[in-house]
């Protein structure tokens, strides 16, 4: 399977210059089985969807809520995802398990929905700095991988270490294949022969730079993207570092 690369815009987009990142992420984006994925605001998605039509590059969501309608204010289900042209979701990203008060019970009720509504979710994961310092990031990863995962999960994992999301910072290589190891091995005892193909992303600070010194750590399936998902330049060079490794 190749790697995927997943473009997290965050809360960054107005019209005109979504659909000009779009376009430009489109336009290098070349041929073969899709590989990319742009997550723009909910606002965005369906005009970078139209934009993004018979490319490699698919459109995803970066929340939903865990019912399909009904009076919740604001909020985004996941049939709407799908409505407008989302094949994924991004789900427990650590800003919304921080800022929103999701907890793992919330991401696996999410992401349910997201499988009922076909979409393919992207359940995040990772540890504080201070729980790192307090040597328990494996123990809380591992913890955030069995709570956040239905029974019959089918979708991606991504690593994100908090500390180091949009701080420049990554972890050592040896540290993130620790950290994918573990995971893999959680998969593998909760799904199988299925949780051995599961894709696990790595995130945090992932540049055109430092791309392929990431994509070649055993069990990194690819990479999620935040700051440098901005920039289709430097999107489009993680893209080509993920692609010029044979599949995992
Ligand atoms: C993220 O927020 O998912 C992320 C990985 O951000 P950045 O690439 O900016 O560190």
């Amino acid at each position: 399977m190749r790697r995927l690369v997943v473009g997290n815009w965050k809360m960054n987009g107005l019209s005109a210059p979504a659909a000009e990142l779009a376009r430009a992420v489109a336009a290098g984006a070349g041929d073969g089985p899709p590989d990319l994925v742009l997550c723009p605001p909910f606002t965005q998605i369906a005009a970078v969807a139209a934009i993004l039509a018979g490319s490699t590059v698919a459109v995803g969501g970066q929340d939903c809520h865990p019912e399909p309608a009904g009076p919740h204010t604001g909020d985004i289900s996941a049939p709407m995802l799908r409505d407008v042209g989302a094949r994924y979701v991004i789900l427990g990203h650590s800003e919304r398990r921080a800022a929103h008060a999701e907890n793992d019970g919330l991401v696996r009720m999410k992401a349910i929905a997201a499988a009922r509504a076909g979409l393919i979710p992207i359940v995040c994961v990772g540890e504080t700095e201070a729980e790192r310092d307090e040597g328990r990031a494996e123990p809380v990863v591992a913890s955030q991988v069995a709570g956040s995962l239905p029974e019959d999960f089918a979708g991606i994992l991504a690593y994100e270490p908090v500390w180091a999301i949009g701080s420049g910072r990554t972890p050592k290589a040896g540290e993130i294949a620790g950290m994918h190891a573990l995971i893999r091995a959680r998969l593998v005892q909760a799904f199988g022969a299925g949780g051995k193909e599961m894709p696990i992303l790595y995130g945090g600070s992932v540049k055109g730079a430092n791309a392929a010194s990431i994509m070649e750590i055993p069990e990194v399936g690819g990479g999620l993207i935040g700051g440098a998902s901005l920039v289709a330049a430097e999107f489009l060079a993680i893209a080509a570092a993920a692609r010029s490794f044979p599949g995992t």
